[in-house]
């Protein structure tokens, strides 16, 4: 209930503050334009099941894949254009706040883990 409530404040409230700083004459546009990418969840259409609680979105779905993420850091750093950048920043931010869900799954539920992507990208670094 907790992480629920957390995930979706920063997904719709956190990035008010982001668009707040963002651009503070245009910040109600700013905030839209990050609402709207949340857009980028359908990729889940391709996941069977459609929902499952237990599951990482990160590195499971194509648009939270690392190839997809990468190209977010890169597009919010190199994209001059203040729109363009402003999508970067949101869709970043996106996969930080599916992060923080996937950790807190993973701290009541190891399996879910182990079978994640981040295991196998943590696993690189091991040895
Ligand atoms: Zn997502």
């Amino acid at each position: 209930m907790l992480q629920t409530a957390v995930h979706y404040c920063l997904h719709f409230l956190a990035i008010g503050l982001i668009a707040y700083f963002y651009d503070k004459q245009h910040w109600k546009k700013a905030w839209l334009i990050l609402i709207a990418t949340m857009a980028v969840d359908i990729d889940h259409i391709f996941a069977t099941p459609l929902f499952d609680p237990t599951r990482c979105g990160i590195g499971y779905h194509p648009l939270h894949s690392e190839i997809a993420i990468l190209g977010y850091i890169i597009g919010a750093i190199v994209i001059r254009n203040k729109l363009i950048k402003l999508i970067f920043i949101g869709l970043l931010f996106h996969m930080f706040t599916d992060l923080i869900d996937c950790l807190w799954t993973f701290s009541k539920c190891e399996t879910c883990y182990i079978q994640s992507k981040i295991y196998e990208w943590m696993a690189l670094f091991k040895n």
